[in-house]
């Protein structure tokens, strides 16, 4: 076995190789895709690459990073127009240190209307998911994919 044994095991690792009840929603061997414990959204997604990449400032600006970003949008994207297809808005977007929760590369897929407003501690908890809010925490995938476009055409 390659790599070594981290001393704390990263949770998102194990939902990646399935070794817990977490229910993916989709799988393949770049990428999987489950449902956030706690959603912020109608639908809330995640899908996180299957190797472990802690965070957005440990892509570069590469085909290898580049086609990995892609490939989680395009599963996003194909989950939620199937699960929420009457969706008003839908956000796709990654967390940038300090402000991610768990430091495994993890592509939120929201389908909006956000839940109802009840708390204002949701409200708060909103602002984390807008580019432009006051914590400036959320970039969209679109966003960083353009930052790590690679200069050279992709060979095809
Ligand atoms: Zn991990
Ligand atoms: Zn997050």
């Amino acid at each position: 076995m390659a790599g070594a044994i981290s001393p704390t095991p990263c949770i998102f690792c194990q939902i990646a190789r399935n070794s817990t009840s977490t229910t993916l929603l989709h799988s393949d061997d770049k990428v999987v895709a489950f449902r956030d414990i706690n959603p912020s959204a109608f639908r809330h997604y995640l899908v996180i690459p299957v190797e472990h990449i802690p965070t957005v400032k440990d892509l570069q600006r590469r085909h290898e990073d580049y086609s990995l970003v892609s490939h989680m949008l395009n599963v996003g994207q194909t989950l939620l127009r199937q699960d929420a297809p009457q969706s008003e808005q839908y956000r796709f977007g990654f967390h940038q240190p300090p402000m991610n929760s768990v430091d495994h590369l993890h592509l939120h897929c929201l389908a909006l209307p956000f839940k109802p407003r009840q708390v204002f501690w949701l409200e708060w908890k909103h602002l984390k998911y807008l580019s432009l809010g006051p914590l400036g925490g959320f970039i969209e995938a679109e966003k960083l994919l353009e930052k790590i476009k690679p200069f050279s055409p992709i060979s095809s």
